[in-house]
């Protein structure tokens, strides 16, 4: 290493600084003589040429006062490098300035005397512009980014401030600070905050403001409640906001910035969330307490029920579940723990009972309407006959689809067995008068025959009135006797297919010549066939126009329509009579069963009529019901299937 360094000459050395990339050039002693300059250097001087030996101030005249021969000479007398950049410099052959980093670096010898100085410049005139073009993309997206940030700071949902210096000026705010504090963003801009919202000094704000400002320590709260006053009064708000200090250079709180965002919406949306929780608490709580009253008045009712010995059953129509209070278990012969069924309970029925109790059951579960039955019972465990009366009805749900079917049951064998024993003996009685009465009206008979041969008008009329009370008494007692004979199940239909019409026609006929004083109104225009009992049909037409007669004034009119409507036959008995009220409407075919009232009181009766007409009506499957208004009138009306 030593050797090559050793290789390289003076004037080598001197060459390589001459020809080193950049203006290079040595100057040696107080005067400044050139020992080498490359051409670079001479254009920095702003000269042709720097020739060796040649003196600095032989080839700039203006040297001494150019200020880079000042720091020359000054790096030469305190030995130390002097640099200096961007030195703008008048280069000749560039018609605008250059600029150039430089150095003067001394050389000293081995005594540390400076014997000569470096001067190296750098043209970085290119290298300005560049860092120009530079620095004026950087100066552009600054101002877009402050742009942007500027854009993000008025239009974000929530209210944001800056506050400057300890009056906390209003530098910059948001429209929707505006509109928290119901202000004009043109209004509040450059102000002091409590100029703007002088009601805030009674409120806590401008302290924990100041806190903020001399502590730099931030500060936020949740849904703190503020009013501001507008032209329309005071308005209260609920806010969360954050109070954010800012720092200058020095570190020193110089402003605030303040996000407010307005949460009264869903404050108020919780409260009003709260208040109807709380309401519907309220209710669940009413609802479990009426609950309470329910089941206890179920509970009052179950025994109530139990205590009127009242049976209950309750049916599934669906699947048919069964369930039924323990008094119906009794009346069935049951114990608690047998597990029964709807036919378990069928087969407890008596067999002559038994087929009309589940065809009324189907019927009615079916196609709806009431369940009524009376029927002896053999108790299944203790074999023991009881009288049961059921009566239930069907459930629909909001479609009219049947879904439960529940009812009552009650115990009438006391009341059975006087009826049977009424029966019994209405029935002996009945018997034991008909043949004398049958012998009595042969006897009337002859003598009116007798009194008419020898012209005795006045024994005549009486002995046909006698004839028409004997009539009367006959027509009693064969109600009785169809009574009997309806309840020990004698009685037989004999089914044929008639005209309806037909038979209202001969009914009413005669009944217009029995009751000379009112007027029956036949209207029918068709024929109206069915297939049932003529005779009995025929004894539910005279009992009804019967009723019609009796119950109405004499002068009454009495109306029979019939129609037909979907596959049923319709006839109508009206009257315009005393009418029936609407409770004892609801009791008028259940046997012996008469109206208590001043106008029924005076017609004679046993309350069978009506009985008879309802078996008749319903051994036919028809159905049989009134309409009336008291004081104007009734209108019977039964149907039957048209043959
Ligand atoms: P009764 O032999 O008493 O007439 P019914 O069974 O025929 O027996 O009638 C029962 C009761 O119904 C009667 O007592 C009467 O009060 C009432 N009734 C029947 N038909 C009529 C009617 N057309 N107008 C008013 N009341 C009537």
């Amino acid at each position: 290493m030593e050797q090559v360094y050793n290789q390289i000459t003076n004037e080598e050395l001197l060459r390589i600084i001459a020809d080193a990339p950049g203006a290079r050039a040595v100057y040696s002693t107080g005067q400044f003589v050139i020992v080498t300059a490359n051409r670079a250097m001479s254009a920095v001087w702003g000269v042709p040429a720097l020739k060796p030996g040649q003196t600095l101030e032989q080839v700039a005249a203006q040297l001494p006062v150019n200020p880079q021969y000042l720091l020359l000479q000054q790096a030469y007398r305190t030995g130390k490098p002097y640099t200096a950049k961007n030195i703008k410099t008048e280069v000749e052959g560039h018609p605008i300035p250059r600029y150039f980093d430089i150095c003067y670096q001394p050389i000293k010898n081995e005594s540390g005397e400076v014997h000569s100085i470096l001067h190296t410049a750098t043209d970085v005139t290119e290298l300005n512009d560049c860092l120009r073009d530079h620095e004026h993309v950087y100066r552009d997206k600054a101002n877009s980014m402050e742009k942007n940030l500027l854009s993000l700071v008025m239009h974000a949902h929530y209210g944001l401030v800056i506050l400057r210096g300890s009056d906390f000026i209003i530098e910059i705010a948001n429209s929707e600070m505006a509109n928290i504090w119901d202000k004009q963003l043109a209004d509040i801009t450059g102000r002091p905050l409590l100029e703007v919202l002088p009601e805030f000094n009674d409120q806590p704000f401008p302290v924990l403001l100041k806190q903020v400002f001399m502590t730099g320590i931030g500060h936020g709260q949740d849904e703190a409640v503020c009013y501001i006053e507008t032209p329309l009064g005071r308005k209260t708000k609920c806010v969360s906001f954050y109070y954010d200090p800012l720092f200058d250079e020095a570190g020193a709180v110089s402003g605030i910035i303040v996000s407010v965002a307005n949460v009264s919406d869903k404050v108020h949306n919780r409260q009003l969330l709260v208040k109807s929780y709380e309401e519907q608490r309220d209710l669940i709580n009413k609802l479990a307490l009426k609950n309470q009253e329910l089941q206890k008045s179920e509970e009052m009712l179950r025994m109530s029920i139990e205590a009127a010995k009242v049976g209950t059953w309750f049916i599934n129509v669906k699947t048919l579940e069964f369930t039924m209070s323990p008094r119906q278990r009794v009346l069935f012969g049951f114990h608690t723990e047998d597990k029964v069924s709807i036919a378990d309970l069928m087969n407890q029925i008596s067999p002559e009972y038994r087929g009309r109790a589940q065809a009324e059951f189907t019927k009615v579960v079916t196609i709806g309407g009431l369940y009524n039955t009376e029927a002896p019972v053999l108790g299944y465990h203790d074999q023991k006959t009881r009288w049961v009366k059921s009566s239930g009805s069907v459930i629909a749900d909001e479609e009219g689809t049947f879904t439960y079917f529940s009812g009552v049951s009650i115990e009438t064998t006391e009341q059975k067995q006087d009826e049977l024993r009424k029966d019994h003996f209405i029935n002996i009685v009945s018997h034991e008068l008909k043949t004398p009465l049958t012998s009595l009206k042969g006897y009337i008979q002859l003598l009116q025959h007798k009194a008419e041969s020898v012209g005795d008008e006045y024994m005549s009329v009486n002995l046909a009135r006698a004839d028409s009370k004997l009539d009367k008494m006959t027509s009693l007692i064969n109600g009785f006797l169809n009574v009997h004979q309806l309840e020990s199940g004698k009685i037989k239909l004999t089914v044929e297919q008639f005209d309806l019409n037909a038979l209202i026609k001969e009914v009413a006929d005669e009944t217009n010549m029995r009751r000379k004083n009112t007027y029956v109104a036949f209207i029918a225009n068709s024929t109206a066939f069915v297939k049932a009992d003529r005779e009995k049909i025929g004894q539910v037409l005279v009992n009804l126009l019967d009723n019609a007669n009796k119950y109405s004034h004499p002068s009454g009119k009495i109306e029979v329509y019939c129609s037909e409507n979907e596959g049923q036959i319709t006839v109508s008995i009206h009257d315009n009579g005393i009418g029936i009220s609407m409770d004892s409407q609801r009791r008028i075919f259940e046997r012996y069963y008469r109206v208590e009232n001043q106008d029924s009181n005076f017609v004679s009766g046993f309350g069978i009529g009506l009985y008879l007409c309802h078996e008749i009506v319903s051994r036919h499957d028809g159905k049989i019901w009134v309409e009336s208004v008291e004081g104007e009138g009734s209108t019977f009306s039964f149907s039957l299937a048209a043959a």
